[in-house]
């Protein structure tokens, strides 16, 4: 429901690199169960949000909360212990490792031993349905399979929000409509979902909520459907 808190909550981000103002006074709330779409015209401040969601950048201004609790000042490993997680960074999977290898590496952190770490690796690699590629070196891996197990490593740590940056990007429209069931059933389980896309036809039908920035603010923020008729977002970027 609305009234509970929010599993990711964002108050009033700021962030300006030299003389240029990135980010502006950006709040947002990650909800349960609901996946919100970041929208924006190139350099209008999306991958900045999620640095500084994740810690890989500072905030000059703002607070952030996980479950009620402040964790604005915590690094980045701190923040992903606190159930954040990023996905779909470029080179994030180690290419001389076999799938099941890098989908166990995130599972070390959470499992006591090797052999259970291994076993709820295959857990997640059977859900994301890469079974047959668990032997393969994650370097030979074409596009869609490669986001399938980025994924899979992404919901292996078990995360409370997820944070994907152009999740579709280089896949192709089967591709894109199985990933897209994937992330709708990941929310369904409970996670908190924010995408940063450019493909509509992706985001739209898969997204709860849509925050538009422009120039490093929020322009726009509601349904996909109120957001494809707002006249500012029109006049920024879909238009
Ligand atoms: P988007 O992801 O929407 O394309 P970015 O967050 O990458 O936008 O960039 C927002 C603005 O901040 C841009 O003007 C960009 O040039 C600037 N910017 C981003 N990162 C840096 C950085 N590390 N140093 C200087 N300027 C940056």
């Amino acid at each position: 429901p609305a009234s509970s808190a929010p599993v990711l909550y964002v108050d009033g981000f700021g962030k300006r690199f030299g003389g240029v103002q990135a980010v502006s006074d950006v709040s947002l709330r990650l909800d349960r169960g609901r996946i919100l779409g970041v929208i924006g015209p190139n350099g209008s401040g999306k991958t900045t949000l999620i640095n500084l969601i994740t810690g890989l950048e500072k905030a000059d201004a703002g607070k952030l909360y996980v479950s009620d609790a402040d964790i604005t000042g915590e690094p980045p490993h701190r923040r992903a212990l606190a159930g954040i997680a990023r996905s779909f960074q470029t080179a994030a999977l180690p290419s001389d490792s076999t799938v099941l290898e890098a989908v166990t590496a995130a599972r070390i952190a959470i499992d006591s031993d090797i052999a259970t770490a291994r076993s709820h690796a295959m857990h997640f690699i059977v859900q994301a349905g890469i079974a047959d590629l668990v032997h393969t070196r994650c370097g030979a891996l074409p596009p869609g399979p490669r986001r399938a197990v980025e994924l899979a490593r992404a919901l292996a740590r078990q995360p409370l929000a997820m944070l994907l940056d152009e999740p579709a990007a280089g896949l192709t429209e089967d591709e894109q409509a199985s990933l897209a069931r994937r992330l709708r059933a990941a929310a369904d389980d409970g996670i908190a979902i924010m995408i940063v896309e450019h493909n509509m036809p992706f985001l739209l039908p898969l997204a709860d909520r849509i925050l538009c920035l422009d120039e490093g603010r929020a322009i726009a923020e509601g349904t996909p459907g109120s957001i494809r008729r707002d006249p500012a977002v029109i006049a920024a970027y879909l238009g």
